[in-house]
């Protein structure tokens, strides 16, 4: 009202506010209903008030943000009906593959309901059984474009059994209802639904809940320490913590993995035995998504300010929001005393040598691998080694890389957290994503250097890294194992299929490769030996450097002949050395990077 004010006279105002007091505003309320849990089908009512437009258009997003891949969630919708208020039925049709035109002809209400098939176990979609539901919004509620920025209402309805709703959503007045300032905070709020475990804790002065669900032997009070401890650092990297209440969602399951981040709430999905096989790597986990409640939720990228539902949405800025919430997991990990010092720089040096050793690293910049994430990164084929890099990994190597530049460079008053910490303050306060020109003037600003070479050779090329160089600010030495202490190796990965070893990979420039080995042949004998999985890698052992042998491979059903020449595996293997005398710089750079 206020900037309309400013263009009419002042008589047209009051006019306008008049007709504006009297006119109701279009209202939207999501039921959801689980009758027989069992059949995995939600059953779902939108009920659309006061609406003043002859159609109105419901889409089913095609993806789930935080996980770039189309998945085309409408082809879980059966049953689209459309009714006015006295459930006479409205013209609706199918306009194109995920969204519905109802014709409803001002009626002053709206009514439309579909199932929803929901039986995918990750943390991406919706999921019902007899024992839970998990809801996640933009793969079960249809939202419109007119709508979607106004508030909303969830209603539940869930059998009488469950007891348990865990969200980070406001509840609403009456019971199982839930308010959503708009469809894009529903759509970041997952809801849990059972009874499930609920442990409560606070954190950083915020109410935390983690909703655990399924069987698994865990200690309730020493996750409710471990994460006070994980959220108490990485709320010192901000100097706040921007929410009131923040729910973990856990799903403990015998297979399967992964997190999703939410701006007020995660989903970890992790195997029921981690809290005894690998308990850091559920604390790992935990520390990675709750990162992203600050970078990838609040610093994002530009080009995810506002998301399309609809469409891919690109953005070559990944490597950032999930390479460096990677290189903080770690951080968080060091500095909360869960890693030493030699795990984390151990964990950091096996990053290094894995970009090494992948040849897309040559092939695809951090930037495209950003970028096409949508059609490489989340559709691995027996090529994507050969063809792109991961930007998790690299990114997380270049975090350090930039940490290490920065420190040293401002003489250890600056960080990368001051970085983030800038932009932060600078960029998501103020209502703004960033770009990666954005970034790298705030790494100049704290480093007081030219970070220009740096982003063309490393971010948006394919350069080697300079790993040692910048490992060697902080005194640790980069050390590669001596290459002849290294198996034989003819560069293919294989797989075992009906007691037949068969090539699931062939490595660039390798020997199979030069010899034009492929995916998908199965390896028959070598120089007469019968080969399986396991017997492959000690017959090839047998042969020295330079030697030829003689394949029998079975390729679509007939058999042929390669001749191939044994070469040492020359993939890299990294160590560190910490230098035993360091100069003074080296040692500050070393106390500000590693906590010490
Ligand atoms: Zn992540």
């Amino acid at each position: 009202m206020n900037r309309i004010s400013g263009i009419f006279p002042s008589g047209i105002v009051i006019a306008f506010l008049f007709v504006a007091t009297h006119s109701v505003a279009a209202s939207l309320e999501y039921v959801v209903s689980m009758p027989n849990p069992a059949s995995h089908y939600f059953e779902v009512k939108v009920l659309l008030k006061d609406y003043k437009k002859d159609y109105v258009d419901f889409k089913m997003p095609v993806w789930t943000p935080g996980s770039y891949l189309i998945r085309e969630y409408a082809r879980n919708v059966e049953g689209f009906a459309a009714a006015k208020g006295n459930g006479i039925p409205v013209k609706h049709e199918k306009i194109n593959k995920n969204a519905w035109r109802v014709w409803h002809g001002k009626s002053s209400v709206l009514e439309i309901s579909y199932s929803v098939y929901a039986f995918d176990g990750s943390v991406r979609m919706s999921y019902l059984d007899e024992n839970h539901a998990f809801i996640m919004a933009n793969t079960l509620l249809m939202y419109t474009d007119a709508l979607r920025f106004e508030p909303l209402t969830l209603r539940l309805n869930i059998p009488g059994r469950w007891k348990n709703i865990s969200t980070s959503l406001n509840a609403g007045h009456e019971k199982n209802t839930f308010i959503a300032p708009d469809y894009d905070a529903l759509v970041d709020s997952p809801v849990e639904i059972g009874n499930h475990e609920v442990i409560r804790f606070t954190a950083a002065g915020v109410e935390h809940e983690v909703a655990m669900y399924g069987e698994a032997f865990y200690d309730a009070e020493k996750i409710r320490g471990d994460l006070t401890k994980l959220i108490e650092t990485a709320t010192k990297i901000f100097d706040e913590n921007p929410n009131e209440k923040y729910v973990f969602i856990v799903h403990n399951q015998s297979t399967g993995g992964g997190g999703l981040e939410h701006m007020s709430s995660t989903v970890l999905n992790v195997r029921r035995n981690i809290y005894q096989s690998n308990y850091n790597s559920f604390l790992t986990l935990a520390a990675h998504e709750y990162f992203h409640l600050w970078l990838v939720k609040r610093i994002k990228p530009a080009a995810l300010e506002k998301l399309d539902y609809d469409r891919e949405n690109y953005t070559d800025l990944l490597w950032f929001m999930e390479g460096v919430t990677s290189y903080y997991e770690e951080k968080i990990m060091l500095r909360s005393g869960y890693f030493d010092q030699q795990t984390f720089l151990d964990r950091l040096v096996k990053a290094m040598a894995n970009i090494k050793n992948t040849p897309g690293a040559k092939v695809q910049s951090v930037a495209q691998a950003s970028f096409d994430a949508w059609i490489k990164f989340y559709r691995q084929n027996e090529n994507s080694h050969n063809d792109q890099v991961s930007y998790y990994s690299k990114g997380m190597i270049l975090g350090a890389l930039l940490d290490l530049a920065i420190i040293h460079n401002s003489e250890g008053r600056n960080s990368l957290d001051d970085v983030l910490r800038y932009l932060y303050e600078n960029y998501h306060k103020k209502g703004k994503g960033i770009t990666t020109e954005n970034l790298r003037k705030a790494c100049e600003h704290f480093g007081g250097m030219d970070f220009g070479q740096f982003f063309n050779d490393y971010i948006y090329g394919t350069r080697p890294l300079p790993n040692n160089e910048y490992l060697r600010l902080a005194g640790v030495g980069l050390l590669q194992l001596k290459n002849d202490l290294k198996p034989m190796s003819l560069g293919v990965s294989l797989t075992q299929q009906n007691g037949a070893a068969v090539i699931s990979s062939v490595k660039k420039g390798s020997p199979a490769f030069e010899a034009g080995l492929s995916a998908d042949d199965e390896l028959i004998a070598l120089d007469g030996f019968r080969i399986n999985k396991n017997n492959f890698n000690s017959i090839l052992d047998n042969y020295a450097p330079g030697s030829r042998v003689f394949l029998t491979i079975s390729r679509d059903g007939l058999l042929l002949h390669k001749e191939v020449v044994v070469r040492r595996d020359d993939s890299v293997v990294y160590a560190f050395e910490l230098m035993e005398e360091k100069s003074p710089m080296q040692q500050k750079v070393s106390e500000v990077w590693l906590g010490l």
